[in-house]
């Protein structure tokens, strides 16, 4: 394949930045442009000058012979020092050595294309790269090693075996054998559905450590919510005032807890109000309101109220009895105050319980492409699965059982047209 060439590292001044160089020739293009002479063992690093023209640098230069590197040819690597200029300067010398620059993810896309990660092994790399908690790192590193791919490739064997089931059937019909046929894939699919609806259910959870679990807390003006989302981040995000009806927008901060990223957003406090701008706040407060994981509900030494918000099904409550240093109640979850500490530390716990869930930590299907891949087959599954059980012919559920297989070849990648992959590789950075 061509040569191609990019700066693998994050622009601006660091320790070390790294171009990378891929292709037919990577090896003279070093001898060319990098000080060692004699022999590139590779996956050997050696020190030595690497020349730009204009300027040199001391640093390091590997190769990787092909197939064993990662995108599966020939590659070598510089390891100049971390400035924007020498990286650029080094990259400009492999462009002007007949390299051309590498588009967004071309790296990656080669090693898909050779066979070195699958389509999802590939995007749960970009799920570490982009990730903003542990729990993404952790779910992607878990892509990354094919988990999902993997688990599609097996049950897409297991439905190829429903179709040798069906394919005999179709070349030799014959009443009784149909039947048993058609018995016998029917259990085999029942254990697919199973397989599909366990990893359909990670979404639930998936969607949350990909975007984090949205936390809304309302409750009565002067109640005491932006200083507890004030306890909570650990700094001073909301403006925290004795007047009611201060917080009028959404202010948000983030938050990990055990991991897993959380978006805290304080309300403006839910009462009747004539003020325009408060009105529009409230109206804010219920949408955010009905969009949450978790709300919760705030209340003064846990005075009930008019507060009750609307939730939605599968919004998680936790109520809290405010300012427990002046007055307690324990007609709540837990008693929290905002001034001495006092029950935020078991606040992150239960909002880490209810919101994301204890049991939650190794979900990696967290990617709108791959729900989408395994719904698709998980529905062609039941509509094969409702043809067997009603007598359906071969031909059939046979379809069915087909599509299911081309959808499950979407995690991998094998399945997956020119514009699918195109698509994904797009959203890469340049360098990888
Ligand atoms: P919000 O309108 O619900 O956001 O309430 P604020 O956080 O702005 O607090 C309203 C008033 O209650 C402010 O004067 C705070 O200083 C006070 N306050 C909030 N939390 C506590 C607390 O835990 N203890 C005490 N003593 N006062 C608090």
């Amino acid at each position: 394949m061509e040569l191609i060439s990019a700066v693998a590292t994050a622009s601006g001044a660091g320790g070390v930045a790294i171009v990378r160089v891929s292709g037919e020739g990577a090896l003279a293009l070093a001898q060319q442009m990098f000080s060692h002479k004699g022999e590139f063992e590779p996956n050997r690093l050696y020190p030595g000058k690497i020349d730009c023209g204009p300027f040199s640098d001391y640093g390091m230069c590997v190769y990787f012979r092909a197939p064993r590197s990662f995108t599966g040819e020939d590659t070598v690597e510089f390891h100049c020092h971390g400035g924007t200029e020498i990286a650029r300067g080094v990259w400009k010398r492999t462009i002007e050595l007949g390299a051309r620059a590498a588009e967004r993810g071309e790296f990656t896309r080669r090693a898909f294309l050779n066979g070195k990660l699958s389509l999802s092994a590939a995007e749960g790399m970009a799920e570490m790269i982009s990730a903003q908690s542990e729990a993404q790192v952790r779910a992607g590193f878990l892509l990354y090693g094919e988990t999902l791919t993997r688990e599609g490739k097996r049950l897409q064997t297991e439905i190829r075996e429903c179709l040798a089931y069906a394919d005999a059937d179709v070349d030799y019909p014959e009443e009784d054998l149909s039947a048993d046929a058609r018995r016998e894939v029917a259990v085999r699919l029942r254990k697919i559905k199973e397989a599909l609806g366990g990893l359909l259910s990670q979404y639930r959870v998936g969607k949350k450590i990909r975007s984090g679990v949205n936390v809304v807390i309302c409750g009565e003006p002067n109640a005491g919510k932006s200083s507890l989302l004030n306890a909570l981040l650990g700094y001073e995000r909301a403006i925290v005032s004795q007047i009611p009806g201060t917080t009028r927008d959404a202010v948000e901060g983030t938050l990990e807890i055990g991991g897993v990223l959380f978006r805290l957003t304080d309300t403006a406090g839910l009462r009747e109000s004539q003020d325009a701008l408060e009105q529009e706040g409230i109206r804010r407060a219920k949408n955010a309101i009905a969009a949450a994981d978790v709300v919760v509900l705030v209340r003064e030494g846990g005075a009930e109220g008019h507060d009750m918000p609307k939730l939605s099904p599968g919004t998680a409550l936790i109520t809290i009895s405010s300012k427990s240093d002046l007055v307690r109640s324990e007609k709540c979850d837990l008693c929290v105050s905002a001034l001495t500490g006092e029950g935020i530390e078991a606040l992150k716990e239960l909002l880490y319980e209810r919101g994301f869930g204890r049991e939650n930590g190794e979900a990696y299907l967290l990617e709108e492409r791959h729900y989408g891949a395994v719904r698709e087959a998980a529905e062609a599954v039941d509509r094969a699965l409702e043809g067997t059980e009603k007598g359906a012919f071969a031909e059939l559920y046979a379809e069915d059982l087909r599509r299911a297989y081309v959808a499950l070849g979407l995690l991998s990648g094998e399945t997956a047209t020119e514009e699918i992959i195109a698509e994904i590789f797009s959203k890469f950075c340049v360098g990888k």
